[in-house]
């Protein structure tokens, strides 16, 4: 069994996590709107990892590409408890360390704010269970941090209709296959991957325009068996070439069976080739 707080909003090392497993059905009492006297408090001096598909939603957004966004408004972490690299977004230069889309009227990216930012003031984690039928038990517990002022608010959600009006549900749906990675990863502990596999996890997770190209500019297509339907679909929406990047690095990170190669000369060639070299290594012949 494990758990996993992998990516929360963090102002402080010590936010006071209350130690409640919430389920879908616990209530909250909270709101967070214009008229409360700590708004956008939370949008300082803040750690905000940023999964792939909230990345997708924001540089769409701002009309930038994968590249552009990286430079303008994300910057390079290591996550304490997979070691793998991951953006976060760049806070501001300023005093209070500002996100760089607050301002006195609120977030200015709302409809497309990271995954963080929606299910704040709670979090949510993950327990390896082999008896359920997914194998996973998730659940939510809550950070309250002293200048959040929303729980002195009177309305009162369950966990579900939390997580629906905030559409946390379509994030975590999108970000899903890369979150099961980083719980792939902690489960071989603080050992490194190494470094070629880090680079890639890095490049398209956060890269899609550089997966794009990887996949549809290269002989990527005639080395994996992909259906044709899908390849199509992937050609016509990012959305589902994202979900089939967490696929291929599942396969290239971690040797998992997601996908499957083609039965053609050029896999034939490429496999003599890898026995050739281990032969001539090992001194075989
Ligand atoms: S993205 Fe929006 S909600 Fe999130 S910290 Fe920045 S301003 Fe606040
Ligand atoms: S600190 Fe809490 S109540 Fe205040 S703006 Fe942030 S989430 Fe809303």
């Amino acid at each position: 069994m494990e758990d996993l707080d992998i990516i929360k909003k963090s102002q402080k090392k010590n936010d006071k996590v209350i130690p409640v497993k919430l389920t879908a059905d616990s209530k909250l009492k909270f709101r967070c709107h214009k008229g409360v006297k700590c708004f956008t408090a939370c949008c300082h001096n803040v750690s905000i990892v940023l999964p792939p598909y909230d990345i997708l939603r924001l540089r769409r957004r701002l009309g930038l590409s994968s590249a552009e966004f990286y430079e303008k408004y994300a910057q390079l972490e290591v996550l304490d408890k997979t070691l793998l690299p991951v953006l976060t977004l760049k806070m501001q230069d300023d005093e209070k360390r500002s996100c760089p889309f607050v301002t006195p009227d609120g977030c200015t990216v709302y409809e497309d704010r990271p995954n963080i930012c929606r299910y704040y003031p709670v979090g949510m984690a993950s327990l390896r269970k082999q008896d359920t039928e997914t194998g996973k038990d998730e659940f939510y517990f809550m950070v309250k941090e002293d200048h959040c002022l929303g729980f002195e608010e009177d309305t009162v959600w369950t966990m579900a209709e939390w997580r629906a009006d905030q559409r946390a549900d379509l994030y975590d749906e999108m970000n899903r296959g890369w979150m099961e990675i980083l719980i792939k990863k902690k489960s071989f502990g603080l050992n490194e991957l190494p470094e070629k596999k880090n680079e890639i996890f890095f490049k398209v997770s956060t890269d899609l325009d550089y997966f794009r190209m990887f996949v549809f500019e290269s002989s990527f297509l005639n080395i994996y068996d992909i259906p044709p339907e899908q390849v199509e679909k992937m050609r016509n929406s990012d959305e589902e070439l994202l979900k089939f990047s967490y696929e291929w690095l599942k396969h290239a990170l971690f040797a998992e069976e997601t996908l499957e190669l083609s039965d053609n000369e050029e896999v034939a060639a490429r496999k003599e080739k890898i026995v050739a070299k281990f032969a001539a290594k090992s001194g075989k012949k």
